[in-house]
């Protein structure tokens, strides 16, 4: 038995997404359903959907942003009951076995988690994202949603608040740290306002300034020009941690440049094609080049917790669902202010 759920999803590479009709299992003893009631649109969906990653599986529903209510549990859930509001993320299962799930680091699961979408799970069925009216999850990989934050704006800390609230904590973003956040869409603003509140000092680089009021506001110092050189001249061997955030190739020699002795450059951006390094501009400096992935499933709580502490969560732009392929385009021209979040209730 299943439950048909209505959605909105891609049945190729190259059409526009439409509204389709998915199947969602039912309760097994460990799982919650979920009314979804908000679902945001992450760069990634995109990149998904075009199968700029490689060829995706079709029909492909995507959304890994989600936040609803509890309707149903299975008969074993602890963890949660009926008319809780909670969340899910990028994942909605791994192994629970291996050295990084037993670490909770899920989301590097060494025999592979199980994306919220359009991979195959321990059922043998496809997973659908959260561009839909329902999801049936594992209690394990169910968020609690703090009070104090709205939905629609915590939707999108599930993927873009955790991707960059990881590599701060990690790389111990703070007092007298100098970050700076490259691209500010979905991920960056959510670093700027993540790395602010853990008390750094912060810079945008953004290709224009078009967006340095808003960098302000999200709480950076300034905002630069990548587009101007001396942006890049002016700002060499400056900072402890860039986070890159641009979903699509940059010149990283450029950007190496501006970290001090020993600094780190994360990348969470996942452009589809290879970057380019030479390693004397890692060697020169002693610096890293490193990569980061979402953040486990405690994490993940613990960003929710440290947003709704600080009272803050995404600055969003609420689409109905039949806008999204015009938020995809807007997206790709870096006109999102600063993530599109559907509103579920118009699926
Ligand atoms: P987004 O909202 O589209 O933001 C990307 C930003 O990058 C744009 O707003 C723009 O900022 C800048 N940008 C875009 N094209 C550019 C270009 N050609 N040159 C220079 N800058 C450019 O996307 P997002 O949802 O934040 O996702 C960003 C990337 O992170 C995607 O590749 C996505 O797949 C990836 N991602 C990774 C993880 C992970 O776990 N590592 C998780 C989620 C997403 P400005 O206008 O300020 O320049
Ligand atoms: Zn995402
Ligand atoms: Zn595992």
């Amino acid at each position: 038995m299943t439950t048909t759920e209505k959605a909105w999803g891609a049945t190729s590479a190259t059409d526009p997404l439409s509204q389709l009709q998915i199947e969602r299992r039912d309760t097994d003893s460990h799982d919650v359903r979920i009314k979804i009631e908000y679902a945001g649109i992450c760069h990634s969906d995109l990149h998904t959907v075009r199968s700029e990653w490689g060829e995706a599986t079709f029909p492909l529903v995507p959304g890994h942003e989600i936040v609803g209510t509890v309707t149903e549990v299975g008969p074993e859930v602890t963890k949660w009951r009926v008319g809780q509001r909670v969340g899910v993320g990028v994942f909605v299962d791994s192994c629970r076995e291996c050295e990084n799930c037993r670490a909770g680091e899920e989301q590097y699961c060494l025999n592979g988690m199980t994306g919220t979408y359009g991979v195959k799970d321990r059922y043998g069925q496809i997973t659908q994202g959260g561009y839909s009216t329902g999801i049936v999850v594992h209690e394990d990989y169910v968020l609690n949603i703090p009070e104090g934050l709205k939905s629609e704006e915590a939707a999108p800390l599930l993927c873009a608040g955790i991707t960059v609230y990881s590599p701060l904590a990690h790389w111990q973003a703070g007092p007298g740290k100098q970050v700076a956040v490259v691209g500010m869409g979905g991920l960056g603003h959510m670093a700027v306002k993540i790395a602010a509140a853990m008390g750094a000092t912060v810079t945008v680089l953004s290709q224009t300034t078009r967006k340095a009021e808003d960098a302000v506001r999200f709480g950076a110092t300034e905002a630069l020009a990548t587009s101007e050189p001396e942006t890049f001249r002016n700002n060499r061997g400056r900072f402890d941690l860039i986070i890159n955030t641009v979903s699509a190739d940059l010149d990283l020699q450029q950007y190496l440049s501006l970290l001090r002795t020993e600094g780190t450059l994360v990348q969470v951006g996942m452009p589809p094609e290879p970057m380019a390094v030479n390693a004397k501009w890692l060697a020169g400096g002693r610096k890293s080049l490193s990569g980061s992935m979402i953040g486990g499933v405690a994490e993940c709580q613990q960003m929710l917790d440290f947003c709704a502490e600080k009272g803050f969560g995404a600055q969003v732009e609420v689409i109905e669902a039949d806008q999204v392929n015009e938020a995809y385009e807007r997206m790709l021209a870096s006109d999102v202010r600063y993530r599109f979040v559907i509103d579920a209730s118009s699926i």
